[in-house]
């Protein structure tokens, strides 16, 4: 995205790229060749309908007509949970899961039935959404003081008329402080908690790539993989940039460097003329591991269970489960993504071969979908462990344990930092592309090009477009 603005604001640009593809933690696996294959995203995949950087370019790479909604977990009331190795539907979760799973709160008769189920709602959103460490926190602020809090609400508002789900959005914001109330780790979360159960979220059909390969074909200069950049050096007069490329170490000077590689990747690079504040930031920024693995299925097993969408959750350890909501090919097939983590979670997948990893997401799976073991079901599969990636060696970077953003991105001399790490919105493209952009402004204002005027790349995006195409092919 810095590239493409950079260039339409009349600067010559030249993007290193160390991997053997272009997108990075956008990742959409083609289980064929052809547009009609069925694919999968290994990365992002839902896009916020209020990230306007996003939808902004989205737009501008002609792809405003591929948006659809993408419909979240607990938003399919057919989806199953897995609770204990028991295994219920998502709307007899307040009758029948909830009460099993956590029988304890259930006891806790100094609390009224609406707060302890209440409680319990919280707790298995964090559950399926959460790592374990913020399930931890959520437990022990509940026994700490937050069933108190939860005690003295008038909480019949936010339960759906039937009593079968509850309204985490307009809790918040009616009470507003009751993040406060919660641990650090998990206030912040329970941002990311809203967007990802949020009922606005959209995704591409047809996959997140062609964002970044429209966007690769929109840019002029060169995009050349291959090129493992192994260190830089801030000097008086520019950086200098040395990469290995077949096998060959190769160095050059630059004016002006623009850094997108993610701090986990940097701390094992050479760093030279780097302050001490900078160099902290970036050996001590922290990351979350990641896993996903996907099944290219003979065909949607899972709509003879009403399931068109949405997300399952099992506690056996492979977490969340999402199948497709849109059709984008005229055969059977079908991609379901068989397993999601995050954190502890995917710590432990992330340490089993590929192998062992599929075959105990495989196994799990069948809890919930006998039929996956049907022969000749399972077609193929991929996976991908993102915290042992190379290029990425983590998930994505943790809000809770950032420095003030700016002081991350801050650059040294002219050389500047953007990515998801160096943005207020850690996590999402969202961020990545907000400190992209922040990145071109700062580059602008040290480097006017002199036959142009010196504009922000921040103003020409405008108000975003408010009439989005919503295509929804369930
Ligand atoms: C599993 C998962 C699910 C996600 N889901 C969503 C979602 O639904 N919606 C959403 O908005 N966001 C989501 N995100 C977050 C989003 O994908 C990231 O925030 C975003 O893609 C990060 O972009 P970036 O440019 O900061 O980093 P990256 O995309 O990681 O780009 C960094 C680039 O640097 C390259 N590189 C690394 N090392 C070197 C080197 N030594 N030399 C040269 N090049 C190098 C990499 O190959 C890569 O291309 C998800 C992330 C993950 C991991």
């Amino acid at each position: 995205m810095a590239a493409y603005e950079l260039e339409r604001l009349g600067h010559q640009i030249d993007i290193m790229e160390g991997s053997p593809r272009i997108g990075g933690r956008i990742w959409t696996h083609h289980f064929g060749d052809g547009p009609g294959a069925p694919y999968g995203e290994l990365g992002a995949m839902r896009i916020p309908g209020d990230h306007e950087y996003v939808l902004h370019y989205v737009h501008a790479m002609g792809l405003g007509d591929r948006l659809c909604k993408f419909v979240t977990i607990f938003e399919e009331h057919n989806a199953l949970l897995n609770i204990h190795g028991t295994v219920f539907r998502i709307q007899d979760a307040a009758t029948q899961a909830l009460q099993t799973r956590y029988r304890e709160l259930f006891l806790d008769v100094r609390y009224s039935e609406n707060t302890r189920l209440f409680a319990a709602w919280l707790k298995l959103i964090v559950d399926a959404i959460g790592s374990g460490e913020l399930r931890e926190c959520l437990e022990q602020d509940l026994s700490s003081h937050l069933m108190n809090k939860l005690e003295g609400l008038n909480l019949q508002p936010f339960f759906s008329p039937q009593g079968k789900t509850i309204d985490l959005h307009t809790f918040i914001k009616a009470h507003p402080d009751f993040r406060e109330q919660c641990s650090e780790a998990l206030n912040l979360f329970l941002g990311d908690i809203l967007v990802e159960t949020s009922h606005d979220l959209l995704q591409l059909q047809g996959g997140m790539d062609q964002l970044t390969n429209n966007l690769a074909k929109a840019v002029k200069g060169p995009i050349k993989c291959n090129q493992e950049v192994v260190a830089l050096r801030v000097l008086e007069d520019g950086v200098e940039v040395s990469w290995i490329e077949a096998g060959r170490l190769h160095t050059r000077h630059c004016d002006y460097v623009l850094c997108t590689i993610p701090f986990s990747v940097m701390r094992k690079m050479e760093l030279s003329g780097f302050d001490d504040d900078k160099l902290s930031a970036i050996y001590n920024i922290v990351y979350w591991p990641a896993t996903k693995v996907l099944f290219h299925c003979a065909r949607p097993f899972w709509q003879q269970d009403g399931i068109f969408g949405g997300a399952s959750f099992s506690d056996e350890g492979i977490r969340q489960i999402y199948y497709p909501s849109i059709k984008d090919n005229s055969s059977q097939e079908s991609v379901l993504m068989a397993s999601y983590t995050i954190g502890n979670d995917a710590a432990y997948l992330g340490k089993m071969a590929e192998q062992d990893r599929n075959l105990y997401v495989q196994n799990a799976l069948s809890k919930l979908h006998p039929e996956i073991r049907t022969p000749g079901m399972l077609l193929d599969m991929t996976t991908i462990a993102w915290g042992n990636h190379k290029w990425s060696a983590g998930g994505c970077s943790l809000s809770w344990n950032h420095q003030p953003y700016q002081e991350i991105a801050r650059p040294q001399k002219t050389l500047f930092f953007a990515g998801e790490h160096c943005s207020k919105f850690p996590a999402w493209l969202q961020g990545s592309i907000e400190s992209a952009l922040q990145a071109v402004h700062n580059i602008i204002i040290h480097k006017p090009v002199t036959d142009q005027t010196t504009r922000s790349p921040l103003a020409p995006l405008g108000k975003p477009k408010t009439s989005l195409s919503l295509k929804t092919a369930i």
